[in-house]
């Protein structure tokens, strides 16, 4: 039976909820809003399922790809709608092609980040872009095992604790599965997430949020910002800003709010068992200079012979290049970021303050980035009032 000791030693990736053969485990949010399994004892039956299921119990060896390329998808709507070189949709689209199914994360209709499926090139807009927030599995694992299992070919995409969960929970090789992690920098928690949105969108209740934007590329790709829409009926306000000045954004990147096991990530260094693992490629491979346009460039790492036969058929422009290169602009890759003294901060008071004083009381701006933010609230407030 799980007993979780520390916080530290769950990653929230939802395998043990799926593979309990009573159901008998719960994911239940804690006060940071991270969701962990919670048994009940009266039920169980100590098959000892769940622990077999446990990425951080059970873990692989550190693996090396076959293959690297930097990568751009040739369709501009594409790369534009993704946050790095459009590479996922790709792939997605050729599984599609085959009458297969994708898995991926998306907002639900709360703008809850969430795994659904989908059978269409339309379907796939939703799964498009990195959501800095972790999703919510469900019982996906499930439904991908009936899939498979009724000789359907399926693409499923996440995190890389997401990937070795779905992996453990399967407990046998699939030549029908594809499975495409991320390079991972961490998960904030929903509620992190729903607190910064109720209070973004003070004042705007009678409208709607509509296509939010983690990354949005009108500053570019290296210096991406954060945008969203406000909607009633036809009336549209548009808010983006640039990533450093952002509020959530500055307290994803200064790592204050993410998942506790993310500080000490179990499946680093490819460890996920994936077939394909994407990323942003900030590398530092200067003969790739002429090949980046700032519209996006994915790092591809083709870690199984599965993953190059889908690769080798893409239609997008790619160019070799090596795993020490990405490495050189992720440290992600193999590294988990270190905790910071402040999160323990940021947990005790972000439901009671004011989420954008508590970010500005511990993360300093300098005094160029603070005069672009009080022009940014400014041209903010006078929106609001001509709505
Ligand atoms: C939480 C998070 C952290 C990341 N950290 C890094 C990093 O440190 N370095 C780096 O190089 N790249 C990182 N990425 C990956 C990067 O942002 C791109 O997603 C990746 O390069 C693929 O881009 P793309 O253009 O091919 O496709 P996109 O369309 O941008 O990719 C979308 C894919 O990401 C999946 N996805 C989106 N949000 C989530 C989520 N919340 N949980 C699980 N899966 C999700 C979708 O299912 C889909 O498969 C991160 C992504 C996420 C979600």
């Amino acid at each position: 039976m799980i007993k979780l000791q520390n916080k530290k030693d769950c990653c929230g990736c939802y395998a043990c909820m799926n593979s309990c053969p009573l159901a008998c485990i719960e994911m239940q949010e804690d006060a940071e809003g991270f969701a962990y399994p919670v048994v009940n004892e009266e039920r169980c039956i100590s098959c000892g399922l769940c622990e077999k299921v446990c990425p951080v119990l059970n873990n692989l060896q550190p693996r090396k790809p076959l293959y690297v390329y930097a990568v751009k998808a040739k369709s501009q709507k594409i790369r534009k709608n993704s946050s790095s070189g459009g590479v996922f949709s790709l792939l997605a689209e050729q599984v599609i092609q085959k009458g297969g199914i994708v898995f991926g994360a998306c907002f639900d209709e709360n703008n809850k980040v969430v795994h659904r499926y989908t059978r269409t090139k339309e379907g796939l807009e939703a799964f498009r872009g990195s959501k800095y927030v972790q999703s919510e599995i469900g019982s996906a694992y499930k439904i991908v095992e009936d899939f498979l299992k009724s000789d359907q070919v399926v693409l499923f995409s996440g995190t890389p604790c997401q990937i070795r969960g779905l992996h453990l929970f399967l407990k046998k090789f699939y030549p029908n599965l594809l499975t495409v992690d991320i390079i991972c920098h961490g998960v904030p928690s929903p509620k992190v997430w729903n607190a910064y949105l109720t209070q973004v969108s003070k004042g705007m209740s009678q409208y709607k949020i509509e296509n939010i934007n983690f990354r949005d590329k009108q500053y570019g790709w290296r210096n991406f910002g954060f945008s969203l829409n406000y909607v009633k009926d036809k009336h549209v306000i548009h808010l983006i800003e640039p990533k450093y000045l952002n509020y959530y954004m500055r307290g994803f990147l200064s790592d204050i709010f993410l998942r506790p096991s993310c500080y000490q990530c179990p499946v680093r260094s490819l460890k996920s068992g994936s077939d394909i693992t994407l990323g942003d490629y900030w590398g530092g491979a200067g003969d790739l200079l002429d090949f980046f346009d700032d519209k996006g460039v994915s790092a591809v790492l083709l870690n199984t012979q599965s993953g190059v036969d889908y690769f080798n058929i893409l239609d997008a422009e790619k160019r070799d290049s090596s795993y020490k290169d990405v490495l050189a602009g992720n440290q992600s890759l193999e590294q988990s970021h270190s905790e910071p003294e402040k999160r323990t901060l940021f947990y005790a008071s972000f439901e009671h303050e004011c989420f954008y004083s508590l970010i500005d009381r511990l993360i300093r701006l300098s005094f160029k980035e603070r005069i672009k933010l009080f022009i940014l609230n400014f041209r903010m407030r006078i929106n609001k009032l001509n709505k």
